[in-house]
């Protein structure tokens, strides 16, 4: 390729050449049905694969559905107590009543009681229930609620910051705000404890 060509797939990217699930290609159906109703030009060659793109989309943004994820938890046997968290977690979700995006950043900590977890384990915590149709304040209370069933911290706290495309692309268009939804447990109920998390806190997440 030389420089300064521009590379494009028409079909999408390449890894979309992948033969579609059977449910994958239902979805299309619906999607197609959709685009029509909508009277979209489906013989626009833009438009004429959207179908299955989107389907195939939709299934990896939704991919997250199921239960409680587990995390795999470990004594606290060196006794730490000070407060771990987890700050400017990057996270894209769909919100439940538009099926838009909406995405920013988690900030999870906790402090530590009989049990500890690899940090990585709690990123994936947020990743996966992001990926499910979502709304940011039942996700806030999701992510702790798994935190505090499965390492019993002495206490927690979540915040997410988000911006959501259904408030600033349609209704109230509102461009650039940022939606904060937190959730606390035990010892975060404590101001002292509390500001620690809330110094670290960026003023604006980097994902937004
Ligand atoms: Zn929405």
């Amino acid at each position: 390729m030389r420089a300064g060509e521009l590379r494009v797939y028409p079909g999408g990217e390449p890894d979309e050449e992948r033969r579609p699930t059977p449910k994958q290609r239902r979805v299309a159906e619906r999607v197609r049905a959709l685009m029509d109703e909508l009277g979209l030009d489906l013989g626009d060659p833009d438009l004429s694969e959207t179908p299955l793109r989107v389907a195939r989309a939709y299934d990896e943004m939704l991919a997250g559905r199921g239960g409680e994820p587990r995390m795999r938890t470990f004594p606290n046997t060196e006794g730490y107590s000070e407060m771990v968290a987890l700050i400017d977690i990057p996270f894209y979700s769909i919100c439940a009543h538009h099926l838009l995006p909406f995405f920013g950043a988690a900030h999870v900590a906790y402090l530590p009681g009989d049990r500890i977890v690899g940090l990585s384990k709690l990123a994936r915590v947020v990743e996966a229930y992001a990926r499910r149709p979502q709304t940011q304040e039942r996700m806030t209370e999701q992510i702790i609620g798994a935190i505090v069933r499965q390492l019993r911290p002495k206490g927690a706290m979540v915040i997410l910051q988000a911006r959501h495309l259904c408030m600033e692309m349609r209704g109230a268009n509102k461009p650039g705000v940022i939606t904060t939804t937190s959730a606390i447990n035990g010892a975060f109920v404590e101001d002292r404890v509390r500001q620690e998390l809330l110094a670290l806190l960026p003023s604006r997440p980097s994902a937004a």
